[in-house]
């Protein structure tokens, strides 16, 4: 389904972006798998997708810094070609109250999760509208629709990403690329694994989902996987909940 398709995944070394590296392999994709500093990580990702017939190579640019994404992509597009789909997938949330933010951590959080998207997107879509055809998912998060506490500048960086998806849509979806975001409720990663440690916080995380269920990681690539089909041609501009009901 997806065979010669030039694929990047960023944060795809670990947890959802893995399982989504590994998915779209699975349908044919050429899988690049972008990584901060888990080299070890994104090699085993390659090595589990190349083991299973895929095709897989991991690439390091920490995407907060607009430079090492231009470098990412100069030796994508050197080696492989122009990216024909983009997952913005790489995310960083540090939680503390709203008064407690440093500059730094704040703008680590919106470097990592909005600025880089933005600039990875705009990377891809030039080359996207000259060929006519281009897939661009960008994953959120439920605190870009409800707030929590604690994690102010994340959801923040979020709802930017959810008006970014709808601006691109706006203005790209009649070359043939379409730009959708999905929105992941809880799912059990590195990224709370800290949190979830705690039994009593993972009872009130889990009372609060209908399904009554943490998911994994594999609950989000298929939706992914769909979105970048012929059958989702028409779906832009849209954005999808896989949150066990989470947000009703
Ligand atoms: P993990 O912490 O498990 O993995 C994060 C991934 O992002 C790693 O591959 C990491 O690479 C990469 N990454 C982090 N910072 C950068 C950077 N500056 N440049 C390049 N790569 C980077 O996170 P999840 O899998 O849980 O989250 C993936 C996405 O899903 C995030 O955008 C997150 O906000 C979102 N999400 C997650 C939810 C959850 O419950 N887990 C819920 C809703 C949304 P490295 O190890 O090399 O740093």
């Amino acid at each position: 389904m997806l065979n010669g398709k030039i694929t990047l995944v960023t944060g795809g070394s670990r947890g959802i972006g893995a399982a989504i590296a590994i998915e779209l392999a699975r349908c044919g994709a050429s899988v690049i798998v972008n990584y901060r500093q888990g080299q070890t990580a994104a090699e085993d990702v390659c090595r589990t997708i190349t083991e299973a017939g895929g095709i897989a190579f991991p690439i390091q640019a920490d995407v907060s810094q607009v430079a090492d994404i231009e470098r990412m992509f100069d030796s994508i597009e050197k080696t492989h070609g122009n990216v024909d789909i983009l997952i913005n997938n790489a995310g960083l949330e540090i939680r503390m109250p709203s008064t407690d933010y440093p500059e730094d951590v704040f703008d680590r959080m919106l470097d990592t999760n909005l600025k880089g998207a933005f600039f990875c997107s705009k990377r891809v879509l030039k080359a996207m509208k000259e060929k006519g055809w281009g897939r661009i998912v960008n994953i959120s998060s439920v605190h870009e629709l409800r707030p929590t506490g604690n994690r102010s500048p994340y959801s923040i960086s979020k709802a930017g990403m959810e008006m970014m998806t709808r601006e691109h849509a706006f203005e790209f979806s009649r070359f043939g690329i379409t730009v959708n975001t999905v929105i992941p409720g809880a799912i059990r990663t590195d990224l709370n694994k800290g949190v979830l440690s705690d039994p009593a916080y993972e009872k009130r995380v889990v009372e609060l989902i209908p399904a009554r269920w943490i998911g994994k990681p594999e609950d989000v690539a298929p939706i992914v996987r769909f979105l970048l089909s012929e059958e989702a041609r028409y779906i832009t501009g849209a954005s999808i909940t896989v949150d066990g009901g989470l947000m009703l």
